[in-house]
């Protein structure tokens, strides 16, 4: 019976095209989330857990708190048939008790047999039952009601806006030009010691400049489209790795559009600079990126990471040598390197700076850069 209770739910869930994730139809932990809540700018006492990454409220107390917005509505359970019924432009009557629907024998999250109903239609918001109350997901509940939802995951503050339709921001990182700033770049991947560099970056919310490799983007697809949806730079390392100085120029212009094309198939965006291998450049490659309109990135620091393969060799120098506007070499095609970035990520935010991709560390230094043109830095006279 449980067992056909879910088959049941996900397919309503696939039909209805809501946020359960993937494979949720396990129960799965929620955690009581520590985000603040506001409703338009101010403070409301929101209860919310996460669940697989996304943020599930007691829909009543979204009543509450909307309860004379113009986003303002009504609830009504229906117990006979296990729906919720939401009425819109009407105030939530009852305020000053709990109004949660109770369910039974639930420890942890699982998905909640409900069906809601917007004015009497059928819409599509996920819910879950979490230690036996149900919470429904914030975002479909705003797609639904229609007010626009703001993350700060830097300052840790959800925002409800009734007086804007829906629409979603995510605000992670607050750049401060006038503060020290570097640009830690990975080239020659992706390779599986790609995700545990994405992982640190990701933990410590800092970003960086994948230079890769144009034939090995789509087999590694997957962690293409992680390091793009993070908000990493990807950009154009050249097709097989050949020096760009030994090609004809039709052969330097392949190199380049068809790593070009790969990465836009993958992420929906081309690349807007590229770094050639070994950081071989001549008039046939200037040439090339100048009509490509694409400008050739080298480097401040370089540690020498593929040659030493050592951690600490690699932490070491970056940590004795590094300083403001940098833009710093790294590969992410070998182990060292990657257990030297777990442990940089850290350090180099610890020590002040702010970790930025290369077209962000020219955007907040003032430095528009010209295809076909070499840039080793972020500082303007370099
Ligand atoms: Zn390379």
């Amino acid at each position: 019976m449980a067992k056909r209770l879910t088959a049941f739910l996900l397919c309503l869930y696939l039909i209805l095209g809501t946020t359960l994730p993937a494979g949720a139809q396990e129960p799965v932990d929620a955690l009581r989330s520590n985000t603040t809540i506001t409703v338009n700018g101010t403070r409301s006492p929101l209860r919310a857990y996460d669940i697989s990454g996304r943020v599930y409220v007691d829909i009543f107390e979204i009543a509450i708190a909307l309860s004379g917005t113009e986003n303002q509505f009504a609830l009504m359970w229906r117990d006979r048939n296990t729906s919720l019924h939401i009425i819109s432009d009407v105030p939530l009557s009852a305020i000053g008790f709990n109004m949660s629907r109770r369910i039974a024998n639930a420890a942890t999250a699982t998905p909640a047999d409900i069906n809601v109903l917007l004015d009497g239609d059928e819409v599509s918001i996920s819910a879950y039952s979490i230690t036996g109350e149900v919470y429904f997901n914030i975002r479909d509940i705003a797609a639904v009601l229609d007010f626009s939802i703001d993350w700060d995951t830097a300052e840790g503050v959800f925002g409800i806006n009734t007086s804007q339709s829906f629409s979603e921001s995510v605000v992670t990182r607050g750049i401060d030009p006038s503060k020290p700033m570097i640009a830690l770049t990975f080239d020659d991947g992706p390779s599986i010691y790609t995700p545990p560099i994405l992982d640190a970056l990701e933990q410590y919310g800092a970003v960086a400049t994948f230079y890769v490799t144009g034939n090995r983007v789509q087999r590694n697809r997957d962690i293409v489209i992680r390091a793009f949806e993070m908000g990493n730079e990807i950009a154009n390392h050249s097709w097989s790795h050949r020096m760009l100085t030994r090609l004809s120029e039709e052969r330097v212009r392949q190199e380049m559009i068809t790593t070009n094309d790969a990465i836009e198939s993958v992420t929906g965006t081309p690349p807007s600079n590229m770094r050639p291998p070994y950081g071989s450049v001549n008039q046939t490659v200037r040439n090339v990126t100048a009509e490509l309109g694409m400008p050739i990135i080298s480097w401040s620091l370089d540690p020498f990471d593929w040659r030493t393969r050592n951690a600490n060799t690699t932490y070491n120098h970056i940590m004795n040598n590094v300083k403001d506007r940098d833009i710093i070499l790294l590969h992410d095609l070998s182990e060292p390197t990657a257990v030297a970035a777990a442990r940089l990520i850290p350090a180099l935010i610890d020590r002040g700076f702010q970790l930025v991709t290369v077209s962000e560390l020219f955007h907040y230094s003032g430095i528009t850069p010209e295809p076909g043109v070499t840039y080793r830095s972020g500082v303007t006279d370099d």
